[in-house]
């Protein structure tokens, strides 16, 4: 039989401390019969994906407002929620999102379904996202492995393997722990646990519900673990993008194409990001460089953008991309390389 002391040593702490997190109903609320709104639990949870809460809880505000259930947002129009999602990275995600939305409202009447295979076949939801779903919004024994909880994991037992090959051992252990009792806030309890006691670097074992059964803690190679492997350098790209003002101050700009970085996101016309990159710009101007590149890191290469900046005449008609009015223009729902770049070629074009 299942040993059940840690699972309730850890909801018993998650009782007291649970994080306050605007798509959670909280362990208080929930004995109180609230249960998750299985929207704001996925929407959170793909926007979660390679980033932070504190990074996520503004752009979850912004869409559950604007987008308050599944079926709203099925009904939205890509480039706003394109926009919307803009600075949070990783786009193919947003294309997902709105597939998913899309499955759910026409293929589910608007209800996700509530058990992790079924969440499995929609669009843009992988084993992760099918078990943290099932688990916290519908209180499934489904066990949610994040970077906490592969940390918290290889901490109790002393994982000496570096990950990522260490992966499926975590998994394993984590499994063997899951509750049958109140799986949902269990999953969410381990997931606190690293995120604000197991922390990466400095574990506040002194507080830590598991401090009793935790191996790397007795041998004192608690902030050592998990051991990595060294990541290899990423290669490094190069690109061009040319930036484009008309006199009336509307700004030349292209949606980029569905399959490919950054698909379906607005940026500026540029040349494709190789070792020698190749593309012409997308209009004849007198296009001067910026003494300035970006910067910027995807996941698999880094990029720097040399930038060219022109003033165009107001009757200049482009050979690509197209010109969107100044009044028209938010930078917000630029992708972040291409918010980058607006703002080192901005007060260029403006001291024209
Ligand atoms: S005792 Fe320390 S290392 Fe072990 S699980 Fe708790 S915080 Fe992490």
């Amino acid at each position: 039989m299942r040993d059940e002391t840690l699972p309730s040593q850890l909801l018993r702490w998650y009782d007291a401390h649970a994080r306050v997190l605007p798509w959670r109903i909280g362990p208080a609320e929930r004995a109180a019969g609230a249960r998750p709104d299985p929207y704001r639990v996925w929407l959170s949870e793909i926007m979660l994906q390679q980033t932070t809460v504190a990074a996520v809880r503004d752009y979850f505000h912004r869409f559950t407002e604007r987008w308050p259930t599944v079926a709203d947002l099925a009904a939205a129009d890509d480039a706003e929620v394109m926009g919307e999602w803009a600075g949070l990275g990783y786009y193919a995600r947003a294309r997902n999102l709105l597939k998913c939305a899309r499955a759910v409202a026409s293929d589910h009447r608007g209800r996700f379904p509530d058990s992790r295979e079924r969440l499995l076949a929609l669009p843009g939801i992988g084993p992760y996202t099918a078990s943290a779903v099932a688990a916290i919004a519908f209180d499934r024994a489904e066990t949610v492995v994040d970077g906490n909880v592969e940390r918290v994991m290889s901490r109790l037992h002393a994982i000496q393997e570096p990950l990522p090959g260490s992966k499926r051992e975590l998994t394993r252990l984590a499994a063997s722990l899951t509750p049958d009792h109140r799986p949902g806030d269990y999953a969410q309890a381990v997931m606190d646990l690293g995120a604000t006691i197991c922390t990466p670097r400095s574990p506040a074992c002194g507080i830590c519900p598991w401090l009793h059964a935790c191996a790397a803690r007795a041998s004192g190679v608690a902030a050592d673990l998990p051991r990595k492997e060294p990541k290899s350098a990423k290669p490094v790209r190069h690109g061009v993008a040319w930036i484009g003002m008309r006199e009336d101050g509307a700004w030349l700009l292209e949606t980029r194409p569905e399959n490919g970085l950054l698909g379906g996101m607005l940026g500026w016309p540029g040349t494709d990001w190789s070792g020698e990159p190749q593309g012409e710009p997308p209009a004849e101007a007198d296009w001067r460089d910026l003494d300035a590149e970006v910067r910027h890191t995807f996941t698999h290469f880094d990029l720097r953008l040399a930038l060219r900046v022109a003033r165009l005449p107001h009757d200049l008609e482009p050979l690509r991309g197209r010109f969107v009015p100044h009044g028209d223009f938010r930078p917000s729902t630029l992708p972040t390389v291409m918010r980058k770049a607006f703002d080192l070629a901005h007060p260029a074009l403006r001291g024209d």
